[in-house]
């Protein structure tokens, strides 16, 4: 087999700059659980969890079977024409899980980018207005439609351009941009003006199709809204007749400790998007929302050959029947108020460890400089460390420690990556 050099090097001539974030050189070879090996053998704790698609951890036995069962029948036959038992019986699963009890359909797709995509079409087709609102920080994808939504990086989409019209990018309530002394509710306050700023000077109310956020903010650096700030923008959907869609691509299926990111408001959106973890990490994606809304185009506008593969949809009947049975929503609770207990305890240790959030086994850590800005120098050093002490671990925004293992990650393994990440902080505190 060829060592993880040589793999690097003949993919380097392959795959474009835009398709690749790099970190280390390293070459998977296999997952098992929580657990990632390289092809020289070397063993990682994953605290990234293939960024949030493995909730349910890699090779899951039962997800393995459920695979190689459904590839043996059919592997695919597009949907769009003619039915299978496999993906119709997940499509009122999918139906079923999501919060609101109202009727829903839902439409299938390969990538969280597109289902993404569609929350734009179906808001648009269902009111017949244009403006799409989302929000500074998000990340939603990198086709068209999902890179205009985007808010994480603008370098992101240069060269790209024109986007699409009439998105419009509100500022996200991120609690990073409180003032010294402000309390959260001054904070709400201040942030709902400057959303209701636009409508005062050009943006008709009545033209507003949807309102597209994620229930916790995942690139963004995980950050939730505070809880009166997202009660207030529902409540304006309500009243203008806006769609409220929620992307829970990246933080659905049981990580921040509830099924739903949205779960935490206690709101049944219109619209939400799945990805990811939905089929544990195979290409499938959905968006699933209010019947009405769903049946709006009437055209086949929203039709991928490939999307509700059978294989893929076998993968996410199994990943549910795993997330139940393995009751993995209360395991991200109760392991994530041992790590939140871990960051905080480092919090009163480090200077350099900034705000911890943490909501199931979803954490954000910033790490900061002696002036309590962002150190994203410091956060290398720290991630890099890691990887040699044998734990995956990426930044966001460049100095947020992104904490996402599988959410069937044993107790032992929590507490050895935990142990690890105590070493690279202490390693940086000696530096
Ligand atoms: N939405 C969110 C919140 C995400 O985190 C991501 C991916 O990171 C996407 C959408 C895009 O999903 P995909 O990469 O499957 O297209």
């Amino acid at each position: 087999m060829k060592n993880s050099q040589e793999i690097l090097e003949r993919e380097s001539e392959n795959i474009p700059k835009s398709s690749r974030i790099k970190y280390f050189d390293m070459v998977i070879d296999h997952g098992e659980g929580a657990l990632i090996y390289d092809v020289e053998g070397n063993e990682y704790i994953d605290f990234l969890a293939s960024a949030s698609s493995a909730n349910t951890g890699h090779c899951h036995p039962r997800i393995v079977q459920a695979i190689q069962e459904q590839a043996t029948k059919l592997i695919h036959f597009t949907p769009a024409y003619y039915a299978n038992e496999v993906t119709s019986s997940l499509l009122t699963r999918l139906a079923n899980v999501a919060p609101g009890d109202f009727p829903k359909k839902v439409a299938v797709g390969t990538s969280g980018s597109d289902a993404n995509d569609s929350m734009i079409k179906f808001s648009r087709g269902y009111t017949g207005r244009p403006y799409i609102i989302c929000f500074s920080g998000a990340y939603h994808g990198s086709t068209y439609g999902s890179i205009t939504l985007s808010g994480v990086s603008l370098n992101m989409s240069r060269k790209i351009g024109p986007l699409l019209p009439d998105i419009v990018k509100m500022p996200f309530p991120d609690t990073h941009k409180m003032r010294p002394n402000e309390t959260e509710a001054e904070f709400v306050d201040r942030m709902w003006e400057a959303f209701l700023e636009p409508f005062e000077n050009w943006l008709p109310v009545e033209e507003v199709a949807g309102v597209i956020i994620e229930g916790i903010q995942g690139d963004g650096g995980i950050i939730a809204a505070p809880k009166a700030y997202m009660e207030k923008l529902y409540a304006f959907t309500r009243e203008h007749g806006i769609v409220f869609a929620v992307d829970e691509i990246n933080q659905g299926f049981g990580r921040s400790g509830k099924m739903w990111s949205i779960d935490h408001f206690n709101i049944a959106p219109d619209l939400m998007s799945i990805g990811k973890s939905v089929a544990s990490g195979m290409p499938f994606s959905a968006l699933i929302g209010r019947t009405e809304i769903l049946d709006s185009l009437d055209t086949p506008a929203h039709v991928f050959t490939t999307s509700g593969n059978p294989v893929c949809a076998a993968a996410a009947h199994a990943t549910l029947d795993v997330i139940n049975d393995e009751k993995l929503v209360e395991r991200s609770a109760r392991l994530g108020e041992i790590a939140k207990a871990f960051f905080q305890k480092m919090q009163t240790k480090y200077n350099f460890i900034g705000d911890v959030r943490m909501y199931g086994l979803d954490g954000g850590i910033d790490i900061v400089d002696e002036d309590g800005r962002p150190d994203p120098d410091a956060t290398t050093k720290i991630i890099y460390k890691l990887f040699q002490l044998g734990v995956i671990m990426i930044s966001l925004r460049g100095n947020i420690l992104r904490f996402q293992p599988p959410l069937v990650i044993t107790d032992e393994q929590l507490s050895q990556g935990l142990a690890k990440i105590e070493k690279a902080f202490e390693a940086l505190n000696n530096n």
